[in-house]
């Protein structure tokens, strides 16, 4: 790492807690290969003092922040400007400063969808299945509608907070692509799907023996739909490897990760980032954590 000056700029990630974040690694791995003259920090924030680090911010000249839980809808009403992507999705995992004040948007979109443009396909008649109704869902419906998907199913099981996940898309034009179902419908909906996503941390480190799916769902699985799981530890899911199973193409959680970050750190430097350098960091901080 190059030394810390008093010309360094400071960029950062707020979380609570924070410490697990792997954030840093890939940022800073990314700014050390660029030899820029930067650092990215963790800065624990509880949820009480969230506007006061915000204004310490402003302060102190802090170019740009990311937020992760339970920052990422407080922040909205902290901000000067919002982008539409992230007013449609109602959360904020970037913010940088400009003339008005601080803007946010959300990265996890171009995450997300990342992994999907790099496969060749036309998802335009594609009907794409969400497993979860909660943050990183809204983000995926996002995504969906950007790739073009014909149809959007959003699979939960409180059927009060999927109404309302319903009505939230309601003033948008492609609400009417979008259906809520719960969780005993998934074996008749799978059927139909195309791409199938986990947005729940069923599956997650520690608890690596669960599974999202049943084996009635697990019947129903067509080969050649693609599986895709939010979570990046392990790698792969029992969700994807039971997927894979069936024929299914896999995809993890690791690259919307890296690609998140990519997307952020291009946002606050104005230049191209090294996303393989992101990847690699990513993955040793991955496999030192597995060992
Ligand atoms: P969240 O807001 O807490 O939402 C979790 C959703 O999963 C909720 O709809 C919840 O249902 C549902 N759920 C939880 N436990 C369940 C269970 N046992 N059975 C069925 N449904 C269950 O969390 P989130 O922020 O959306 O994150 C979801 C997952 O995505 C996490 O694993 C997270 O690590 C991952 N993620 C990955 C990335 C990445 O870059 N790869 C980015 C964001 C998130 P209720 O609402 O009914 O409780």
């Amino acid at each position: 790492m190059q030394s810390i000056t008093g010309r360094t700029k400071l960029l950062g990630v707020i979380g609570y807690p924070v410490e697990h974040s792997l954030s840093p690694a890939m940022h800073n791995a990314a700014i050390a290969h660029l030899g820029l003259d930067y650092v990215y920090l963790p800065f624990p924030v509880s949820p009480q003092k969230l506007k006061e680090a915000i204004a310490g911010f402003e302060a102190i000249g802090v170019v740009g922040f990311n937020l992760t839980i339970p920052h990422k809808q407080a922040i909205l009403t902290l901000l000067a400007q919002i982008s539409p992507a992230a007013e449609a999705i109602g959360a904020v995992n970037t913010v940088w400063r400009t003339e008005a004040g601080w803007k946010g948007t959300n990265t996890d979109v171009e995450g997300f969808i990342a992994p999907l443009q790099g496969m060749s396909r036309d998802w335009s008649q594609s009907a794409a299945t969400i497993l979860g109704n909660g943050g990183a869902a809204r983000a995926v419906v996002a995504g969906c509608v950007e790739l073009g998907c014909r149809e959007i199913r959003v699979v939960g099981r409180d059927r009060a907070k999927l109404a309302q996940f319903q009505q939230s898309w309601h003033n948008t034009p492609f609400a009417g692509c979008l259906t809520v179902h719960l969780w005993d419908e998934l074996p008749e909906v799978v059927l139909q799907t195309d791409l199938l996503i986990n947005a729940t941390p069923v599956g997650m480190a520690p608890h690596r023996d669960r599974s999202p799916l049943t084996p009635s769902v697990l019947a129903q699985v067509r080969g050649g739909t693609v599986a895709y799981d939010l979570i990046y530890t392990p790698s792969p899911t029992l969700f994807l490897q039971q997927m894979q199973e069936k024929g299914a193409i896999a995809i993890d959680g690791s690259e919307m990760l890296v690609q998140q970050g990519a997307a952020a750190l291009q946002i606050w430097l104005q230049r191209s980032v090294p996303v393989e350098i992101m990847r690699q960091a990513l993955q040793a901080q991955l496999d030192s954590r597995a060992s």
